[in-house]
């Protein structure tokens, strides 16, 4: 690893949060430049050839709208790579686009990854991004960039406990001295609290929802705990019975019901990680408290739940979507601090 290239500065050094639901670009000097679905529209002929036709937001839109031959797939699954000749494409026009098309500049990038990744999906990440147009590529572990991301003093000796609630995956870790002292992934988030919302309303009502409705649903009404006054909203979908689209009323007490499930597994596994945490380490949590960060931690009331059930601070960060992305990019700022945290690179 040439970590000494590093020390050098240049304004066209990127930092990327690969998320399994959205990618985000920071660039150096700039703040965040890309910040986007990790979604990819393929066309595929007769021959098995496939064409990218749409990359981000607008292949988000096709999403569950497209015709048989046009797929708009996810490249990333729990946090690594699935499909890796897409993820290239993707990783490529993303990159692009924070360079604003300078295609000869081939930046330095920064990747966060999942902690529970494997050394050969390690590889995969740094081989895509060099494919894609990177000179060197470094990765940072997702809840140590979160944490730089807050603010947190992980340098010091005393415990840091992060719970990233993203698309794929749940990922606890409690971190101390630049590194991970413990961590645990679950595959529940995000996804899978729209599909429990679209399987709640089949059973209930027959009636039949798009992923993309849930998810909206879920942005609006979604809850960890009822409080106060039910809200109401108009959904559309279609009747399992007739066929035919129909418009459903439902509550926030429903919608509630509809995300225990995955909302209990996510609390539970936060209360595994506690009781497996170091009593030294433990400890320093009853001040400091747990850092909720990813888009789930935007679940109305999630913070009350947490609190409930470990009797803990809970705080959620104040832009839960971006800290990743925001810690590897003050990482890319600060060659000493970078040189603590990188756990591999080309
Ligand atoms: P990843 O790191 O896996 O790409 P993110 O941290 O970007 O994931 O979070 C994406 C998830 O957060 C999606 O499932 C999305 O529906 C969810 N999300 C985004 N905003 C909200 C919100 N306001 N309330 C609940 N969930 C949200
Ligand atoms: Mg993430």
């Amino acid at each position: 690893m040439s970590l000494y290239s590093l020390f050098g500065s240049f304004s066209n050094d990127l930092s990327i949060d690969l998320g399994t639901a959205n990618t985000l670009v920071y660039r150096k000097g700039k703040g965040i430049v890309a910040d986007e679905p990790s979604v990819v529209a393929v066309k595929e002929n007769s021959k098995g050839e496939r064409k990218i036709i749409a990359v981000g937001i607008d292949a988000k839109l096709m999403l569950g709208r497209t015709p048989e031959f046009i797929t708009a797939t996810r490249p990333m699954k729990d946090g690594v790579i699935a499909d890796y000749e897409i993820c290239e494409h993707m990783l490529r026009h993303f990159i692009g686009k924070a360079l604003k098309g300078k295609t000869l500049i081939r930046p330095r990038v920064i990747i966060s990854v999942p902690t529970g990744i494997t050394p050969v999906e390690k590889r995969a990440v740094i081989e895509s991004a060099m494919t894609a147009g990177a000179r060197e590529v470094f990765l940072i572990y997702e809840p140590i960039a979160a944490a730089i991301g807050v603010g947190l003093p992980i340098s010091e000796p005393s415990g840091n406990m992060i719970v990233d609630i993203g698309g794929g995956t749940t990922e606890v870790a409690v971190i101390s001295m630049n590194g991970i002292v413990y961590s645990e992934s679950m595959r529940v988030g995000g996804d899978k609290m729209d599909e429990a919302i679209v399987q709640y309303l089949k059973r209930k009502y027959n009636f039949l929802l798009g992923e993309s409705s849930a998810e909206r649903i879920k942005i609006e009404m979604g809850t960890a705990l009822v409080e106060g006054e039910a809200k109401k909203m108009d959904v559309k979908g279609r009747d399992l019975v007739s066929g035919i689209p129909k418009v459903l009323n439902i509550t926030s007490v429903e919608v509630n019901e509809a995300l225990s499930g995955p909302i209990n597994i996510i609390v539970n596994t936060v209360k595994n990680a506690l009781e497996n945490t170091p009593p030294e380490l433990a400890a320093d949590f009853v001040e400091k408290g747990i850092i909720v960060s990813g888009g789930g931690a935007l679940i109305k009331n999630l913070d009350k739940l947490l609190n409930r059930e470990t009797g803990l601070p809970i705080i959620i960060a104040e832009n839960p979507l971006s800290v990743v992305v925001l810690g590897c990019g003050r990482a890319l700022d600060d060659p000493d601090l970078l040189k603590l945290v990188i756990v591999a690179g080309r």
